[in-house]
């Protein structure tokens, strides 16, 4: 994707607003969704430095009907000192953004703004819940990446992630997380499908359905949600009904 650009020339926060990223790699989470990274180029100093935090997310140009326009995407990797991405995103219909995306060749170069958004991990850390349905999962792997990264970053804090999708096939990273929860004893990963097959053994329906009865009782803690809205708007009634703080309570939706 080339000029001319949907972006703006400045922005008053960085003087140098837009950032140029070559895709590294596009791997299929499924026949319809995609992991792509990809590497900031520049410097990792200064205004071509990625900085964000866990959860935040880029707009990035998308050629539609030959025009560039802007879409969100949430990062779906931990802030990282190698100015690098990644995302993870879903694709039905051919010619969508995310469709374009994820036809995507290796070596594209593309414009991303500087990260943003107000959906990021809360200092100081606590015991958290996390629930994630669909690419909704993209912000909420951010925030796991960067807590279970080391002892300093949790701070022994419990973590509870509760990952709901249609079927097997459509838990993302679910590997990653099964590995993550075999490593740190602290860390709670909790598939849950909608239309599971026969054998499955785990936690069926939908996510809000669990996560009061599987997650402690007791003192509210930091729980944030990211998924169809009407799974979060869900989420945010039943805190809401057992008493707990909206400041406690974070949330970000995609429209799907
Ligand atoms: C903060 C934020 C974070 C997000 N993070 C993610 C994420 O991590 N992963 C993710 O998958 N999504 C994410 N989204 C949603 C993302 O921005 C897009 O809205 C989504 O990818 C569009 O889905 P789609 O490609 O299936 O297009 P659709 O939902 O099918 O269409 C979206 C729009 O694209 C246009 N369009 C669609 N098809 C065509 C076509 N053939 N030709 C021309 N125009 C067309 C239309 O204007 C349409 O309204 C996020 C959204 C927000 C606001």
């Amino acid at each position: 994707m080339s000029s001319p650009s949907a972006f703006p020339a400045t922005d008053k926060r960085h003087p140098a607003p837009i950032l140029d990223a070559t895709l590294i790699t596009s791997v299929p989470l499924t026949s319809f969704a995609q992991h792509l990274t990809f590497q900031v180029e520049g410097g990792v100093k200064g205004n071509d430095r990625l900085e964000f935090l866990p959860g935040q997310s880029v707009r990035i140009e998308v050629a539609l009907n030959g025009r560039p326009t802007p879409f969100a995407y949430s990062i779906a990797s931990p802030p990282n000192e190698d100015n690098r991405f990644e995302l993870c995103l879903k694709g039905v219909s051919k010619g969508s953004p995310a469709d374009n995306l994820r036809e995507l060749k290796e070596g594209t170069r593309v414009r991303v703004t500087h990260p943003q958004g107000h959906f990021v991990l809360q200092q100081p850390v606590g015991d958290t819940i996390f629930l994630a349905a669909g690419t909704g999962i993209a912000p909420i792997r951010s925030m796991v990446h960067w807590l279970m990264k080391s002892s300093d970053c949790h701070q022994g804090a419990r973590v509870w992630l509760f990952f709901g999708a249609r079927n097997h096939e459509s838990l993302f990273f679910d590997r990653e997380f099964l590995e993550l929860a075999r490593q740190n004893p602290n860390f709670h990963y909790i598939p849950t499908l909608s239309r599971s097959h026969s054998e499955w053994t785990g936690a069926r329906g939908h996510v809000q359905e669990h996560f009061l009865r599987l997650a402690p009782s007791g003192e509210p803690i930091h729980a944030y949600a990211c998924g169809p809205p009407a799974m979060v708007t869900d989420v945010r009634k039943l805190l809401s009904e057992q008493g707990w703080p909206d400041a406690l309570v974070h949330f970000d939706h995609h429209e799907f």
